[in-house]
């Protein structure tokens, strides 16, 4: 699977799971509740009045996305033996802000956070693919990898082959074969291999939190 912004996750078989929608609306009601908030004069009842509506907001944002990642990896464990993820640049990615709510939405690091654990009581197999592996544009039919694909082509013809690509589709295939082939050569993220992983990512507290997003899932 590869994280798009369009689908938050698509399986090789080409099914797209969508970004969940009604964080839409949820975003609407915080900027209409800051909207509010800036309006009262700061220190009267009103205003921590206003103040408080914004922080239930955030709260309902925060449980909203939890709960939806948990629906989301729970299902992708069951129905899967193995589950292949990428590690991808994230901090460069949030610095576009068109994609930066998507991505946070999707909160990538707590899905593979959820993913690890999972694939643990479940018997599954997770395996994370190198950031640098070229996913996206490498044509999964021959090999011939594109020098530019830029992020909103979200359709391509290889130049090569002429197979016609959903980016995604595509991606989570080239995901898929590096990920068996990791597994054939036994490197795979196993159990044993938590132990360093969490301790990295108590060092990592001290850095911006985009910078954490990016490193907690590689
Ligand atoms: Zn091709």
């Amino acid at each position: 699977m590869t994280r798009g912004i369009t689908s938050l996750v698509t399986t090789s078989d080409g099914e797209k799971i969508a970004n969940p929608k009604n964080f839409k609306k949820l975003y609407k009601k915080l900027r209409l509740a800051h909207k509010s908030l800036s309006r009262k004069t700061k220190g009267s009842n009103n205003y921590q009045k206003a103040r408080l509506k914004v922080a239930r907001i955030y709260a309902k944002i925060k449980d909203s996305r939890l709960d939806y990642t948990h629906k989301l990896t729970t299902q992708l464990i069951r129905e899967n033996q193995m589950i292949v993820v990428e590690d991808l640049a994230v901090k460069n990615m949030v610095k576009n802000h068109k994609l930066a709510r998507a991505i946070s939405g999707a909160n990538w690091a707590e899905l593979v956070r959820q993913l690890e654990y999972k694939a643990e009581w479940y018997g599954r197999e997770l395996v994370k693919i190198d950031r640098y592996f070229p996913s996206s544009k490498r044509c999964s039919n021959c090999g011939h990898i594109v020098e530019k694909l830029p992020l909103d082509i979200r359709e391509w013809d290889c130049p090569e082959c002429n197979s016609h690509h959903d980016r995604d589709i595509n991606a989570s295939i080239n995901i898929l074969t590096a990920g068996l082939a990791v597994s054939v050569c036994g490197a795979t993220v196993r159990p044993e291999g938590r132990k360093s992983r969490r301790a990295g990512a108590k060092k990592q507290k001290a850095s911006n939190s985009d910078a954490r997003e990016s490193r907690a899932v590689s």
